[in-house]
């Protein structure tokens, strides 16, 4: 199947075809993979990738002796398998433990103002923002840190705003065992502000509700707490 051994968190790959992983790994909103996404390790993927990156920069008329860029392509094909797109590899995917809600908490738990760092699909450039999640415990809660590690999971791809937060809410419901969660993100594309449009003003702001949270007057509340 492949020479990379797989492995996804709580998930037996021995019994797995590539498509089943494809469909774990993506849940609901599909991440665009093909067959053999799975198939290079993490070095091999920098390797070729290294190679490709000095091609580009000396196709657009870079001397690659110079001391300067010399180790760019190594660099940069190295910060894009193990930071910038670290959420395509399985085995980054945070391992969430549950635990009892003890304290029968039984209100709205907002994790606010969580960074946001991910990369537009269409123009490979960054978009830095803000996620605002919330949940309500059917019995069992996470670490607040996980939060962020789900968030920054899912950023770390080539993202469209809209499938990011449909991810991240498709997760925290499958950590959560619950269907009563919520998730806001506000965030800035470098695709517009410095080219194109041009406009470094202007943030893109998705919302995705669930269970509990479809109720107006619950959606309001998270609201007014993610406010400011
Ligand atoms: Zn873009």
């Amino acid at each position: 199947m492949s020479a990379y051994p797989l492995k996804v968190s709580n998930i037996n790959h021995d019994d797995l075809l590539v498509d089943d992983i494809i469909h774990q790994f993506n849940g609901i909103a599909k991440t665009p993979l093909h067959k053999n996404a799975f198939e290079l390790s993490p070095e091999q993927k920098i390797e070729k990738i290294a190679a490709h990156f000095s091609e580009i920069l000396h196709t657009l008329g870079m001397d690659l002796t110079d001391e300067s860029i010399k180790d760019t392509p190594l660099r940069v094909a190295k910060m894009y398998v193990n930071e910038t797109f670290k959420g395509l590899i399985p085995d980054n995917e945070p391992s969430i433990t549950q635990f009892a809600n003890d304290y029968r908490y039984s209100q709205m738990l907002v994790e606010k103002s969580i960074t946001v760092f991910s990369t537009c699909e269409h123009h490979l450039v960054p978009i830095h923002g803000k996620a605002h999640v919330a949940y309500f415990s059917s019995g069992k809660v996470i670490g607040l840190s996980k939060l962020n590690r789900l968030v920054d999971y899912y950023s770390r791809r080539p993202q469209v705003q809209e499938r990011l937060t449909i991810q991240i809410a498709d997760a925290l419901k499958r950590a959560l065992n619950s269907n009563d969660v919520a998730v806001v993100i506000d965030a800035h594309h470098m695709c517009v502000a410095s080219r194109g449009i041009r406009d470094v003003n202007s943030s893109t702001v998705t919302a995705e509700y669930s269970g509990k949270f479809l109720n107006p007057e619950t959606r309001k509340e998270f609201l007014e707490f993610i406010r400011g």
